[in-house]
């Protein structure tokens, strides 16, 4: 829950979001050594969209989903250094073999635990700039060096993206 709060938070700060101020109105406040950083950051977002395939021939819109997709990486971020500071205070130990960082992430992946048909898929993916659930499961969990040490993945396991691909918004 923290993460989807931490996502829709960080809407004020994506690719449409800051596009406005701090008293709503649409004007340009970045300074054009931010923006320039941002639309890197966000480049690496796109293209790690662009290379999820849906079905053969189809994949994720990258540009369609970006501003989700960084809603995502940024909430889980700032959720993730919620708990630990929240750990620091109130040790948690393990429960049925997971640990705390082990269940944030779980937790995450089953919020988008769902099922839905081809057609619907296609829709989905040519429409909507929210990515398919299962690749909001995992596509911003590969980003992040926290869920590798959780899960004591190596460098080249599938849920972890190759160093150079990395991305990160905040
Ligand atoms: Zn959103």
């Amino acid at each position: 829950m923290g993460a989807v709060i931490g996502h829709e938070i960080s809407h004020g700060f994506d690719d449409q979001g800051a596009k406005f101020d701090a008293q709503g109105n649409l004007r340009d406040w970045w300074t054009p050594e931010d923006l320039k950083n941002f639309q890197a950051r966000s480049q690496c977002v796109i293209k790690q969209f662009d290379g999820y395939e849906v079905e053969p021939g189809l994949h994720e819109n990258g540009k369609l989903v970006v501003g989700e997709s960084i809603g995502d990486l940024g909430g889980l971020a700032i959720a993730y250094r919620a708990l630990q500071k929240v750990l620091v205070q109130h040790p948690e130990g393990t429960i049925d073999g997971f640990t705390p960082d082990q269940r944030f992430f779980i937790s995450w992946a089953h919020g988008w635990a769902a099922s839905a048909r081809p057609e619907y898929q296609r829709l989905q993916v040519n429409t909507n700039p929210h990515p398919l659930d299962r690749f909001r499961a995992f596509g911003p969990l590969s980003n992040m060096p926290s869920f590798q040490k959780a899960f004591g993945c190596k460098e080249s396991d599938p849920m972890v993206r190759a160093v150079a691909d990395r991305c990160q918004i905040w």
